[in-house]
């Protein structure tokens, strides 16, 4: 069974309710599917059995012993990763966008398009199960093909290790890691807080997520920020037919225990947030 945890924006609190019930488990694959700003593997410091090189793009280089420094390239690159110093034509990698039109229009032919793999999908085991994760390198694209490889790898995994829960920590929004950590997933579970920005964001996120499975939840983090906010969202899960999981507390010892490498339900149990997480726990992973 995938159960995804997706929110509609960063800030909610989706990886410390992921981190919690990743811990709450005995026997589960985590797979930290925000392979743009992956941190679960900080809080579970895996031991990884492999690590795969992705190759996400292409990126332009440039043969200095062909090139006659005429400036076509630079002024014809839309992203301004090309420029002049020094008499001499440097490619920016962090901005070049692998869009290959500097290798065709160069008269020399001095531009040739090269991979990069400085991307990697990790697979291992931590405290409770096994992880699997993939981390993106800055200026790297392609991430939704990146969060397709961590969850054949998880199911890989699962199966090897005859493991029936699959969790996977989606990223923050609505753009196309999210689609590829969604499409198939058994269940999807929405990590909201009680803000009218949350709300409105829960609402987006919901539309995209809805596409791909009936089985859309909602848990609301910190639900007494804003009592009247919480009745609203859980009034807009009842018209929606969406089922409301269950309201979290704010709790700072949250922050506390990630930064000490641990779930909050770990270090912090018989807190009222560690209890309420437990109770949604045990209805979502029957
Ligand atoms: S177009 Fe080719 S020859 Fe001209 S500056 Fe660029 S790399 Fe050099
Ligand atoms: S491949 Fe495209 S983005 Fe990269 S340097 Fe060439 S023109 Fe610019």
């Amino acid at each position: 069974m995938e159960l995804a945890v997706i929110s509609g924006k960063g800030g909610t609190g989706k990886s410390s309710v992921t981190a919690a019930f990743a811990t709450l488990e005995k026997e589960i694959v985590v797979a930290d599917c925000d392979v743009d700003a992956a941190n679960l593997y900080l809080i579970f410091n895996p031991v990884n059995h492999k690590e795969i090189p992705f190759v996400g793009s292409q990126k332009a280089v440039v043969d200095h012993s062909k090139c006659t420094v005429c400036g076509i390239c630079e002024s014809y690159c839309r992203f301004d990763a090309i420029s002049e110093i020094g008499g001499r034509i440097s490619i920016s990698e962090t901005s070049c966008d692998g869009c290959y039109f500097c290798s065709r229009i160069c008269p020399t032919n001095a531009i040739t398009m090269v991979k990069t793999a400085g991307s990697r999908l990790y697979s291992g085991a931590y405290r409770n199960g096994m992880m699997v994760y993939g981390r993106l390198a800055p200026g790297e694209e392609n991430s939704g093909k990146l969060v397709s490889m961590v969850r054949d790898e998880s199911k890989r995994v699962a199966g090897d290790k005859n493991i029936r829960i699959i969790l996977l920590d989606g990223p923050p929004g609505i753009g196309c890691p999210v689609i590829s950590t969604v499409t198939g997933a058994d269940r999807i579970i929405i990590v909201t807080e009680p803000t009218m920005s949350g709300l409105a964001d829960l609402t987006r996120v919901y539309e995209v997520a809805a596409r791909f499975t009936g089985e859309v939840e909602v848990i609301i983090n910190k639900h007494d920020i804003n009592p009247a906010v919480t009745d609203r969202i859980e009034q807009w899960c009842l018209s929606n037919n969406t089922k409301s999981l269950g309201r979290l507390p704010f709790d700072q010892r949250v922050t506390e225990a990630m930064v000490a490498g641990k779930s909050v339900t770990e270090m912090f149990p018989d807190a009222a947030i560690s209890i309420a997480l437990k109770e949604i726990w045990n209805k979502i992973s029957k």
